[in-house]
């Protein structure tokens, strides 16, 4: 029997059904008998009529004496009522609005009833209990035949019209006729190494467990498998990676030396050490593919631009990339001002704004069109283009890329980078080498496993020393006291910010949310402050002027969105607050938070919380508690899941085997298992089926 059968085939299943398991993306046999339960209910005991007692869950068997159906005073509501004996005694059932219950459970009939008893005004009775008639009252706890209750029960995702009960009744069909047919995926030395439930009772034991035990299992089997493909999947990544070739770019020492030199402060240890690390790689003809991580304000522009100008000293270009322009203009700056000395040409290129600068020899900024910086880029006469993503549009080409440099958010694969140097001119095609750089700190679990392609290196130490930021938690009342002392830091000459959530990218509600506090701040509550909004609907020149305008001090508080600002940097400012602070994670907020302090002030971070969830309370006090990025990240790992850390990567992995990604455990198993398989059988030769699932799982990655 073929798995992929679409289940319109089958007869039994009416089309309404089909309609609302399309909902659920269940459409073949395969997707049925892969909707897994996402918890149970345990009806596995069957208890006396006269044992039952108050708020427990519990199962019973018994005759069915009489059943009957009652119209209500109230509207239209039908009851449904049963009375079912055992020899101890008997009870009560009653059930809304399914009349047709009435010609189902027929009188004399014998049936198992679960639920909670309900205590009534005159007697106690259970309401709308799981039913399931029996032939035999003999029948036993666990019995195969049992479906709904005297068992541990499946309840599963579910769409309107597309009960458990529902769900439960074609699974077991389905597993009736098809279960022998699902094939094992997974060697099977490796199941036997990890002690793992073969495939097919594992399938049986996530739909009707005969133990909890066995549920979890079969449960971890699953998230073992997905794991392993994912594992597969990155390791494959690296191994494709390492037979790829770059362009060794030699360490020049000396320009190196003179770089370091000319800088207005010493390189912290850390600095020096990533550095170090990046060039050392960078001689290799694999590709690099290197992640710098560390901590707002921990200085990572200045080790990408060590690696930008040692790649350019050796001929090659190097692009660029930051999030947003603001930020893509920032790095110009900073960058043509890091090697102003050094005879390179800069240019900035982003979408929108139309007046591009080009960095010519001595010193000096000039605007050029973007057609000209395009064609300046194509000749390989810019070295470093610096912009967004309008740098890897199709019309920009390099002559010579070496490097690419990626800010935030952006991940690259292999195939995005060869995408980059079409133009190159070299016969081989050369893959440029690759500096992601980023403040979330990487959970660990995570480094070995979405991460698991990239190398990694930290700056773990703050060239500023210690920020002193009091984090501050604002209920609705308390409102005005944080603005009395934004008041306060403004007289002193300091500036805000003010974090309106961003709801989706383009959406009408998060302009409107930050013009909302603009206005109201502007008319209501500080008249006398120069204030500006920011947000991704002004135009460039608009956006550089506030932007301009702020870092000199003209304006005193920058109400902005979440996304815009994330790399800027503002040493004046000393107080941010952050409105509908619960919507965001813990390691956002914490990125946030570098945002202000820069200049080693006491600085005031405010969060405005509506929720007065104790949930929301407890995961913003640990903001307050720690300092420390990376406990933050692994806070948010497990209370809101690996999205905020999977970004725009499109992973094909199942919620389920998601929340595996933070069982440390269980990542260093895979990873090892899916080590030892490659190094028998790189292309899964021996292993058809698992590199059909790898294949499916490659289809569904989206790296970008
Ligand atoms: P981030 O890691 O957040 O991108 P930046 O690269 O923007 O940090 O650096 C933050 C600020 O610190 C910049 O103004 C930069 O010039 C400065 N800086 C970087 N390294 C050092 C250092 N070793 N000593 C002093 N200041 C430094
Ligand atoms: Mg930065």
């Amino acid at each position: 029997m073929d798995l992929s059968l679409p289940l319109a085939k089958l007869k039994w299943i009416q089309k309404r059904y089909l309609k609302r398991l399309k909902k659920l993306k269940i459409e073949t046999v395969k997707d049925l008998l892969f909707h897994f339960p996402h918890r149970y209910e345990d009806f596995s005991q069957i208890l006396k009529i006269s044992q039952i007692k108050i708020n427990q869950t519990f199962c019973i068997k018994g005759k069915v004496i009489k059943i009957e159906n009652i119209k209500t005073h109230k509207k239209g509501i039908i009851l449904t009522q049963a009375l079912v004996s055992d020899e101890s005694g008997s009870i009560k059932a009653i059930w809304f609005n399914q009349p047709f219950l009435k010609n189902l459970i027929k009188k004399d009939t014998y049936v198992l009833l679960a639920g909670k008893l309900t205590i009534g005004k005159n007697e106690s009775y259970l309401q709308n209990p799981v039913y399931e008639k029996i032939k035999n009252p003999d029948i036993q706890p666990f019995d195969p035949r049992l479906t709904h209750v005297g068992r541990i029960v499946p309840v599963y995702p579910e769409t309107e019209g597309l009960t458990s009960r529902w769900l439960r009744f074609a699974i077991k069909r389905i597993l009736k006729k098809h279960l022998a047919s699902i094939k094992e995926p997974l060697p099977e030395f490796i199941l036997k190494k990890y002690n793992l439930l073969p495939i097919k009772e594992a399938i049986l034991q996530i739909h009707f467990p005969s133990s909890f035990k066995l549920a979890q299992k079969a449960k971890e089997r699953f998230a073992f498998q997905d794991l392993l493909i994912l594992q597969l999947f990155v390791l494959g990544q690296r191994i494709k990676r390492y037979k790829e070739k770059s362009a060794p770019i030699p360490i020049k020492i000396e320009v190196v030396k003179k770089f370091v030199e000319s800088l207005p402060f010493k390189l912290t240890q850390a600095q020096r050490k990533a550095a170090w690390q990046i060039l050392k790689d960078m001689e290799r003809k694999i590709p690099m593919s290197r992640l710098l991580q560390g901590d707002v304000g921990s200085g990572k522009t200045v080790v990408a631009t060590i690696s930008a100008l040692n790649c350019a000293k050796n001929g090659y270009q190097v692009a660029f990339m930051a999030p947003t322009e603001i930020l893509a203009k920032q790095h110009f700056e900073t960058v043509h001002n890091f090697l102003k000395n050094f005879n390179l040409n800069i240019g900035l290129l982003t979408s929108k704004s139309d007046r591009l600068f080009s960095k010519k020899l001595k010193n000096e900024v000039v605007e050029i069109s973007k057609r000209k910086l395009i064609e300046l880029t194509e000749k390989g006469e810019i070295d470093i283009l610096i912009g967004t993503h309008a740098l890897i549009q199709d019309k920009v080409k390099f002559k010579k890329l070496g490097l690419v440099i990626v800010d935030e958010q952006h991940r690259f694969g292999v195939e995005q980078r060869a995408k980059l140097c079409k133009q190159s001119k070299t016969k081989e095609r050369l893959i440029p080498h690759l500096l992601s750089m980023t403040a979330t700190p990487i959970p660990r679990t995570l480094s070995l496993t979405i991460y698991g392609d990239l190398d990694i290196s930290i700056l773990d130490e703050m060239p500023r020393g210690k920020r002193k930021v009091n984090t501050i938690i604002v209920s609705p009342k308390e409102r005005q006291k944080a603005y009395q002392l934004i008041e306060k830091e403004i007289q002193k000459g300091r500036q805000a910010f003010v974090i309106c959530p961003r709801i989706e990218p383009g959406e009408k509600g998060e302009v409107r949310a930050v013009k909302e506090e603009y206005t109201k701040l502007k008319e209501q509550i500080f008249p006398n402050f120069e204030i500006e909004m920011l947000h991704g609907k002004l135009s460039s020149k608009e956006k550089e002027r506030i932007m301009k305008d702020f870092r000199e001090g003209k304006i005193n508080i920058l109400v902005s969105t979440s996304v815009i600002e994330v790399g800027i940097d503002i040493p004046n400012a000393t107080v941010m607050i952050v409105e509908g602070a619960e919507r965001f994670g813990l390691a956002q907020l914490h990125q946030f938070r570098g945002r202000i302090g820069r200049g080693g002030e006491e600085s005031y971070f405010f969060l405005f919380c509506e929720s007065s969830s104790r949930k929301t309370q407890k995961r913003l006090k640990a903001l307050v508690e720690t300092d420390d990025g990376l406990k933050l990240a692994e806070a948010d790992l497990k209370l809101r899941g690996p999205g905020d850390f999977v970004g725009k990567r499109q992973w094909g992995i199942p919620d389920l085997s998601m929340e595996y990604l933070s069982d440390l455990n269980l990542v260093k198993t895979t990873r090892e298992a899916a080590k030892e398989i490659l190094e028998q059988d790189i292309y899964l030769k021996k292993y058809p089926l698992l590199k059909k699932e790898l294949e499916k799982f490659t289809g569904l990655v989206h790296l970008e």
